[in-house]
């Protein structure tokens, strides 16, 4: 380990170790992990991370929605804490890194600064925040989404897994409800490093993407009412069919996309026929047009855009259209002086990097609401993410460990 300066890094071999320990708590079925919110091999998970932050002189936090937040003391009693974090929690057929390198790589962060004897004027805490995936409990993001402010605490106690079981009462029954109010803490700034989860840094060869916004979305879902009517005896001239329809809307929204580049992305992932028989014309179509941006007013534009051209596009085909925004966040900028500070890192490091968006959401988009926050991506393999194969490096890894390490030192200042 090197003195402080900029030759400083973290111990990519420890980090490294810590990744595969964890990942042997919850193992899924094809190398990967299924440690879901709120099982037993949550709290397992939790009891092991708590262990690790007890050996690096870490006190803990907990509060109401189960959000743990280990704090490494500062020197400057009143200076508010620099957060370090992302989830420990995983898909039902997840992999070893999504989530979980954000917290070990900020744990790594605290025994690198024990290492090398540096304290730091601000407090560093980092914090695991329960049920990011939101595969058990929709929606995803829920604890951060409370401590925000965006959801209320009994809303979020209040869903159900498909058992029907509650949040609430699966979090204590694993036994981590704790006594903090939940959004009661004030951050100085809020981080969290996160594997990339696409296919851009691994194909430009990048080591680090530094996140710059999280992308906007909304869900719209179409009703179309078309006559169910035979396949073979109706003729082309005689039909009202809702599916023709629905295809020309997933062109519109393709072209649409297309229009608002750079950055737009829209899709159709879930369509329901209705009756779905290989000979029936459909009376209902039903689907989800998909849109994101990273731009507020391009956004908005495209489903403006979309629910004016939709109709117009059934009403050619006698076809009824209805729509209904289902889901909805608007888009993010992250704090321009963390990004920065984030990118000096990177370069100071000698690491190559680029400007990237987040295309799914993260706790680090909510936190954003209540504080400086930004992100820091590493590659993933093939871009393959929520799948057991997903797979990186230990020196991708590393690597965005390092410039959290210098990124975090530079927010929480060196004491004299
Ligand atoms: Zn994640």
């Amino acid at each position: 380990m090197a003195a402080p300066g900029e030759n400083m890094r973290v111990n990519a071999d420890r980090l490294w170790d810590s990744l595969m320990d964890m990942a042997k708590i919850g193992p899924g079925i094809a190398g990967g992990n299924n440690r879901q919110t709120l099982t037993d091999s949550d709290a397992e998970g939790r009891r092991l991370f708590q262990a690790w932050c007890d050996g690096a002189g870490l006190t803990m936090g907990v509060d109401t929605m189960g959000n743990m937040f280990m704090t490494r003391e500062g020197t400057d009693p009143d200076a508010l804490p620099v957060y370090v974090g992302s989830h420990l929690d995983t898909q039902p057929t997840g992999g070893k890194y999504d989530g979980v390198l954000g917290v070990l790589a900020g744990l790594e962060v605290v025994r690198s600064l024990n290492d090398l004897g540096i304290r730091t004027k601000h407090p560093i805490v980092v914090t695991n925040w329960t049920n990011e995936e939101g595969a058990r409990f929709a929606p995803a993001m829920l604890a951060s989404g409370v401590f925000a402010g965006v959801h209320t605490q009994d809303y979020a106690y209040g869903r159900k897994d498909p058992e029907g079981k509650t949040f609430g009462e699966e979090l204590q029954r694993i036994g981590w409800v704790g006594d903090e109010e939940v959004g009661a803490r004030k951050m100085h700034a809020y981080f969290e490093y996160h594997i990339e989860q696409g296919p851009i840094l691994e194909a430009e060869g990048k080591d680090i993407g530094v996140v710059t916004h999280c992308q906007g979305l909304w869900w719209l879902e179409f009703t179309l009412t078309g006559r169910e009517a035979h396949t073979g005896s109706t003729p082309m001239t005689m039909r009202v069919n809702a599916g023709l329809a629905m295809a020309r809307i997933l062109e519109m929204v393709q072209m649409v996309a297309m229009e608002n580049q750079p950055g737009a992305v829209g899709g159709v992932g879930q369509v329901f026929f209705s009756p779905n028989s290989r000979n029936v014309l459909p009376g209902k179509v039903v689907f989800t047009v998909d849109i994101r941006s990273p731009d507020q007013a391009k956004l908005d534009g495209m489903r403006t855009r979309i629910e004016a051209e939709a109709p117009k596009i059934c009403e050619a085909l006698g076809v009824g259209c209805s729509v209904e925004p289902v889901g909805h966040f608007d888009p993010v900028t992250f704090d321009p002086t963390l990004v920065a500070t984030v990118r000096k890192a990177a370069e100071d490091l000698g690491y190559s990097h680029r400007d990237i968006i987040s295309g799914a959401g993260h706790d680090a988009c909510w936190a954003a609401r209540v504080a400086p926050a930004t992100m820091i991506m590493c590659p993933c393999v093939d871009g393959l993410s929520h799948n057991e194969a997903e797979d990186i490096s230990k020196e991708w890894a590393a690597a965005g460990a390092d410039v959290l390490l210098h990124a975090v030192i530079e927010t929480a200042g060196i004491a004299e």
